[in-house]
């Protein structure tokens, strides 16, 4: 059982950071002396893996069965997925993690988010002439690489909550690596479009793994092996620092200063990696109360505000069938994104007004908006009290990421986003794995038009802003009710609060709300996924809302809900290769 949520309505509009570590540091001090007790959950409940990839699935319920804590098969799927479906997640990527101990009652988050260089500066992205380097030159770029935080943030995590070996975690990767995997449809296409992105051949390690000797692209089925995969995870299973000090981390910094377009990382930054736990961020809505990641993730805050705006109105009444039900999550969604580009980055580094944002007096005046029988003519930011405006945000967005939700028979609960940003990150490789490009998730330019200063900006040591949005929700007595999230660049936020109020709200089970076509309103176009029935479109577009519709998605939604009587029911994103289920 949850134990903070017996202080939510000690706060003003609901908003709780969740404290990490212990049970004891878990109670707000305004529920200090309260005198309630965590309830211990008995174990040997049903126990479920939903992630993106079958070997993947596999990996986590083979370390579940070996009688694994959920985390012990988030180390197992992460392993196996950065070595299956390079294209989204690995060892050279990031990842935030929700981490629910059932027994304790205790929500914590992981962050393994990646750095910029100690000597990264605001100018990071910008050309000599103070114009914002092109894809190629940002992207493509050892510029764009930070620090992979993953692999550090899952050994916390597994030095806080494991029950088995840390060696463990990384035997199926390492035999799969050895023996091969068949290449799947996903990533075949990946790889096919990965030459025209880019010039790939100055990177052989990446050329000779995915091409033949002639150019031609590996195709969906072939046998994959990966020698250098291998030797990087019994290195880790050894010991997970292999990846910060070392042989490895010089690989991984040979990669990152080669030739041509250089970047800045170097080995002091790696040695100097810290994976951070960090307090949820919580609040009500309705009878639940929804848990993200706080900054520099943007999903805590934004799938929250989305809800809140949401609350005044009877979304039940208004179902998925209804023109009503989608120009409330639009609007909602159009102004939760507006606040998030304007305000989220990295509150180590700046000012983020999260409880401004989340404040239940600033939400019903936004949500005044929201009442409207037609479209919101355009979406602006607010400005919640006591903060002054910010410069206009310019960090762009490309899909990549992998989400995954582990339940363990003990009811402990993992949700993941775990990301090396843009289909195979920089394009560069180490170790058998592809290295991120994180960085370019900062703005590229740090002020606006008028000189002011963006939150965003890159700067040495500071994690970009996220929109990975790990979420978990809880009942009013403080159960486990379900976790989801999704990849998707900044449309994650938007997948995500899609599922929650197809869950709760519109009474879909996690596939249905899964397979709900998936709306993304961010800024003043709408995206509308195919499938949208013609009657909403039409009645969408006869409000004065600018539709893209009819158009592909990236999410890759993967969700674990527990029913009243204690069964688990998952859902996979049919958009990926994914699955939910038992061990
Ligand atoms: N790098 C993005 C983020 O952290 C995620 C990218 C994606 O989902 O494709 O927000």
């Amino acid at each position: 059982m949850l134990r903070f949520l017996f202080a939510t309505t000690a706060l003003a509009g609901g908003l709780i950071l969740a404290s990490c570590s212990s049970a004891d540091e878990a109670m707000p001090e305004t529920n200090a002396g309260a005198g309630i007790e965590a309830e211990v959950t008995s174990a040997s409940g049903p126990a479920m893996v939903a992630a993106a990839n079958p070997h993947a699935v596999e990996a986590g319920l083979d370390a579940l069965r070996a009688g694994g804590d959920a985390i012990d098969a988030a180390i197992a799927v992460q392993s196996v997925l950065g070595l299956v479906e390079p294209q989204s997640s690995g060892l050279g990527g990031g990842a935030f993690l929700l981490y629910y101990d059932a027994q304790s009652g205790d929500l914590t988050v992981y962050d393994g988010r990646e750095t910029a260089p100690a000597t990264a500066t605001p100018e990071l992205f910008l050309d000599l002439n103070g114009q914002p380097l092109g894809f190629v030159e940002s992207v493509l770029s050892g510029h764009s690489i930070g620090v992979p935080g993953a692999v550090a943030m899952l050994a916390m995590a597994h030095a806080d909550h494991g029950a088995l070996d840390w060696a463990d975690g990384f035997d199926a990767a390492t035999g799969l690596a050895e023996d091969g995997f068949e290449i799947s449809p996903r990533l075949a296409g990946f790889i096919a479009g990965m030459a025209p992105r880019g010039p790939l051949d100055e990177w052989p390690a990446s050329r000779d793994y995915f091409f033949t000797d002639d150019g031609t692209p590996l195709p969906a089925g072939h046998l994959l092996r990966n020698p250098a995969y291998a030797e990087t995870t019994r290195a880790l299973a050894a010991d997970w620092r292999a990846l910060y000090e070392g042989p490895l981390a010089a690989a991984i910094i040979d990669a990152v200063q080669d030739e041509p377009r250089p970047g800045g990382l170097t080995l002091t930054d790696l040695a100097a990696y810290q994976a951070v736990r960090r307090d949820a961020l919580c609040r009500d809505y309705r009878e639940w109360t929804v848990c993200g990641a706080p900054p520099p993730a943007s999903g805590g805050i934004t799938v929250n505000e989305i809800l809140g705006l949401l609350e005044p109105y009877d979304m039940t009444a208004t179902g998925p069938d209804t023109v009503e039900g989608w120009r409330r999550f639009i609007e909602a969604s159009r102004l939760a994104y507006a606040d998030r580009d304007a305000y989220v980055a990295d509150a180590d580094f700046v000012d983020v007004p999260v409880a401004g944002l989340l404040d239940a007096d600033y939400i019903n005046r936004r949500a005044l908006g929201i009442s409207r029988t037609t479209a919101l003519p355009t979406s602006v930011p607010g400005i919640p009290d006591g903060v002054s405006e910010p410069g206009a945000d310019a960090t762009p967005d490309s899909p990549g990421t992998s989400h995954f939700v582990i339940v363990d028979s003990d009811g402990d609960v993992v949700s993941m986003t775990t990301t090396v940003e843009s289909v195979f990150g920089s394009h560069r490789m180490a170790g058998g794995f592809f290295l991120n490009n994180q960085l370019t998730d900062f703005s590229r330019a740090p002020t606006d038009a008028e000189g002011r200063v963006v939150p965003n900006a890159p700067e040495g040591g500071k994690r970009p802003r996220s929109s990975m949005s790990p979420t978990i929700v809880f009942d009013r007595d403080g159960e486990f009710v379900l976790a989801t999230g999704s990849p998707g660049g900044s449309s994650i936020i938007a997948y995500t609060a899609k599922t929650l109020v197809g869950m709760l709200d519109w009474g879909l089970t996690p596939q249905q709300a899964i397979e709900l076509p998936n709306v993304v309103a961010r800024g003043d176009i709408v995206r509308v996924e195919d499938g949208m029935d013609a009657n909403i479109l039409a009645g969408l577009a006869a409000l004065g809302f600018t539709l893209d519709a009819n158009r592909g998605e990236n999410s890759g939604l993967h969700i674990v809900r527990r029913l009243e009587d204690g069964t688990l029911i998952g859902g996979a994103d049919p958009r990926r290769e994914g699955q939910a289920r038992q061990p």
